[in-house]
């Protein structure tokens, strides 16, 4: 059982961040902002796939504009969920401009580094807009984006300082937990305030995290910052997040991802929602504990049957979920042979052993640790979706 860190709760717009509740979700929309209908769009398909709040970038007049279409085409078409609103530079005259904007949005990241003014006036003018229309910010620091007053310290007699990576991750800490205390100081209440401090390396990540939970109470937002692009990018995004979660740091997770061309915007959602599912936090969808397979196993059978399994799974999940409560906790294991296959058969809520090089041609079949039935012949795929159906009927309570 992960111990959370205890933090504030801030609300954004009704979605809970904070350690009394479960980590969320997050992502953020790569459309032109000021194309509202694409925008609205791709916001529907990230939280349709399982992101509770999305974030926008707001860049320019004509995207603090499309802030209003983009929350009206969501209205329309029954989304209502919590907007972000992704600001630098100009951040405090589009707030100021845009009052309308200012108001559906309902948390503002902000960049310490690049907020727009040395004398934090810009800073105190979008706290005192999300003061006046009670909204939640996000501090955001990123190490690419650090002050000049925090760049000059690693220059020592003109040149690159040795300590050049300790002292830029100390002016992260400090550059975001310096702001939070100036905003509380222009009277932003501390349940209104989350922080980030990203960086692109793993091990750096988790140092920088570790530190600065242990020195305030705000809900941290994690994320490896320019992570990459494939399946490194998702490692390295997936070993970060998972360290600090199971500390118990983190309240709030995205996943950046570099987009391939044919990449879907959801993946980084779906890596999100494998964190949580492997971590044991939340599950989404019944779990398929299957083998790797080895020279134990006589033929492809089983990987087909597993891939029938899971399919068969995402094909069902939305109608069982809308039928059933709490049917995505179903735990299922396809095996392959009798050396792994009885005993994690045992420890699912359903198993199959498939029979492996030279063991006798049958399937044993395990529910809630009992041997129920063998299944034989050309029929076991068939059969033991049937079982897995029957399974969820006598065992989840219907939704009326
Ligand atoms: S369960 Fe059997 S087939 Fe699967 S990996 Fe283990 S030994 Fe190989």
């Amino acid at each position: 059982m992960i111990k959370r860190r205890e933090t504030y709760n801030v609300d954004v717009g009704g979605v809970i961040i904070g350690s009394s509740y479960p980590i969320r979700i997050q992502s953020m929309t790569n459309t032109q902002t000021e194309d509202s209908l694409k925008t609205a769009s791709q916001i529907k398909e990230l939280y349709d796939s399982g992101s509770e709040l999305v974030r926008i970038t707001v860049n320019n007049e004509d995207s603090a504009k499309s802030v209003i279409k983009i929350k009206d085409l969501l209205v329309k078409s029954n989304y209502n969920l919590p907007l972000i609103g992704d600001f630098h530079y100009n951040g405090h005259t589009l707030l100021a401009c845009y009052p309308e904007a200012a108001s559906i949005l309902d948390k503002y990241r902000i960049n310490p580094g690049n907020v727009g003014s040395s004398d934090n006036k810009n800073f105190t003018e979008i706290i005192n807009i999300a003061k006046k229309y009670d909204k939640a910010v996000r501090i955001g620091g990123n190490w690419g984006s650090l002050s000049r007053s925090y760049l000059e310290k690693t220059i020592v007699d003109g040149k690159k300082s040795d300590m050049y990576e300790e002292i830029i991750k100390d002016a992260l800490i400090d550059s975001v937990l310096k702001s939070a205390e100036l905003a509380e100081e222009l009277g932003l209440a501390s349940n209104k305030i989350i922080l980030s401090c990203k960086v692109s390396s793993v091990t750096q990540l988790v140092e920088v995290y570790t530190k600065i939970a242990k020195k305030c109470r705000y809900p941290l937002h994690l994320g490896l910052t320019e992570a990459g692009m494939g399946d490194e990018a998702i490692v390295s995004s997936v070993a970060a997040l998972s360290i600090l979660i199971n500390q118990g740091i983190g309240d709030t997770i995205r996943v950046s991802l570099t987009p391939d061309k044919m990449g879907a915007r959801t993946q980084e959602v779906d890596v999100c929602k494998n964190i949580l599912a492997s971590l044991g936090l939340k599950q989404f969808k019944p779990k398929v504990v299957s083998c790797p397979g080895c020279g134990r196993t006589s033929s492809n059978y089983f990987i087909e049957l597993t891939k029938d399994i899971n399919n068969h799974i995402e094909n069902n999940m939305i109608t069982w979920k809308s039928q059933y409560k709490n049917v995505e906790n179903i735990n299922i294991a396809v095996m392959g042979c009798i050396v792994n296959g009885p005993g994690e058969s045992k420890h699912a809520n359903i198993g199959i052993s498939l029979p492996g090089t030279n063991e006798s041609p049958s399937a044993p079949v395990y529910v809630d640790g009992e041997k129920v039935t063998t299944l034989r012949g050309d029929s076991i795929k068939e059969d033991f979706l049937n079982i897995i159906e029957t399974y969820i009927v006598k065992n989840y309570e219907r939704i009326s």
